[in-house]
């Protein structure tokens, strides 16, 4: 464990306390913050302005009460007309486009204002700051070089703390990365699963001289067990897990030396779980979808957004001290099947299951629909048979096995062929082809 503290003492002069925040001053400043929101959304915002099913007079007495309002999606993020924006685009410091994933629908738009990008320093500087120490060297595994990306960012916070950043080589070859880990030796590195993963895994295979890295921070993706554990074998490392994405404003939640839950942001995030059907908000402890609204974004506030991603609230306190909530991320909302209509979602597990097996790197996982489901496996690895490896192992899976039986999916297990993927990118998971 690190023992660097708690983000709470920053979370308390963020919000106007002198000291440490109690449970209900940052309840009261999350309400505050809400109804300034949803009243600068509703006067400024065309698209919120015309939102159908806003409860008048649009202000709450009540955190709970949030969920009076009407949830908002990725397409929303898409349309043009009328739009989510609450501030002449002039304001506008980064423009973001994130291309939409899967079969169809329009690209999510979203800008942010110099003051956003500055909460989003913040937030790194003072989260790093709970995993790091000042002077120590930091490997940075995302792309940086385009201002205010988040390599970039992340980069700026972790010299505010006074460590060293370094951006590590992501756009090129595996071997590269390694090389240049190999000669920086940071004492920390930040970075996707897939990126940590797969250079942890060449490292340990390659036969050259190892590498100590005490922290390793993990974004954007989904973490798992055994993930956790190579990473804690071959390098030493302590695995600390990040939430966010673009409509986060990068930061979302982060882990703390507990690993029980991530603390979430919640200087800049009100975080609901609602049912991905029905839509109604579920108490602490019930999977759903998690949903954020944002309480410091005047440029383009989102509300009641549905992220996409499952997990829960965590209603105990937490060991580290720390009053911030938790989220928990993962876990299966509803009752999924890969065959469900319209709904994709990774058998629980079965990253798990795959990233165990020694050699794998990186896998895809398609889904063809129809009369004759078919569920293929495509990996990335550096051993031989570890295609036979990872059929057998997810045939043997105590839950995946029968359930890869009786849903009648045909699984097949193929080494990926072509030129090794992109080093930065999101795990691919289920993607319904639908081409029958
Ligand atoms: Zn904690």
């Amino acid at each position: 464990m690190n023992g660097l503290g708690t983000l709470d003492a920053w979370v308390g002069r963020t919000i106007g306390i002198g000291g440490l925040p109690t449970r209900d001053d940052l309840d009261a400043y999350q309400l505050r913050s809400l109804n300034e929101t949803l009243a600068t959304a509703r006067a400024r915002s065309p698209f919120y302005r015309s939102l159908a099913g806003w409860p008048e007079p649009g202000q709450i007495a009540d955190l709970g009460d949030i969920s009076l309002f009407p949830l908002t999606t990725a397409a929303d993020l898409g349309r043009g007309e009328p739009s989510l924006v609450a501030l002449p685009l002039r304001d506008a410091v980064r423009l973001v486009t994130i291309p939409t994933t899967g079969t169809s629908g329009p690209q999510k738009r979203l800008f942010f204002t110099e003051e956003d990008i500055e909460a989003t320093v913040a937030y790194f500087e003072h989260g790093m700051a709970t995993i790091v120490r000042p002077g120590s060297c930091v490997a940075v595994a995302f792309p940086a070089e385009r201002p205010d990306s988040v390599g970039d960012l992340l980069m700026r916070g972790l010299a505010r703390l006074g460590a060293f950043p370094v951006a590590l080589p992501v756009d090129g070859s595996l071997e590269t990365l390694v090389g240049a880990l190999r000669e920086l030796q940071p004492a920390a590195i930040a970075g996707m699963p897939v990126t940590l993963g797969a250079a942890a895994r060449r490292m340990s295979a390659d036969g050259g001289p190892p590498l100590r890295i005490e922290t390793a921070l993990v974004s954007a993706d989904s973490v798992s067990p055994s993930f956790r554990a190579a990473l804690a074998v071959i390098w030493g490392a302590e695995v600390f897990e990040h939430w966010g994405m673009t409509e986060t404003g990068y930061g979302g939640a982060l882990a703390c030396e507990a690993h029980d839950g991530l603390h979430i942001r919640e200087t800049d995030l009100y975080v609901e779980i609602v049912d991905a059907d029905t839509g109604r908000a579920l108490p602490p402890g019930r999977v759903g979808e998690v949903v954020i609204t944002t309480l410091r974004r005047r440029g383009l506030p989102l509300i009641r957004y549905r992220t996409g991603d499952s997990g829960s609230l965590v209603e105990d306190p937490c060991r580290c001290g720390s009053v911030l909530r938790r989220l928990r991320l993962g876990g299966r909302m509803g009752d999924p099947s890969p065959r469900e209509e319209g709904r994709l979602l990774l058998p629980e597990g079965l990253d798990d299951a795959i990233f165990a097996v020694d050699g794998v790197v990186d896998f895809m996982v398609k889904l063809k629909s129809g009369r004759q489901p078919r569920l293929t496996v495509e990996i990335v690895t550096l051993a031989s048979g570890t295609v036979d490896e990872v059929r057998s192992v997810l045939l043997a899976h105590p839950t995946i096995g029968p359930a890869l039986r009786s849903a009648e999916v045909d699984i097949a297990v193929e080494t990926a062929s072509g030129p090794s993927p992109p080093l930065c990118r999101k795990r691919r998971v289920l993607e319904d082809m639908r081409n029958d």
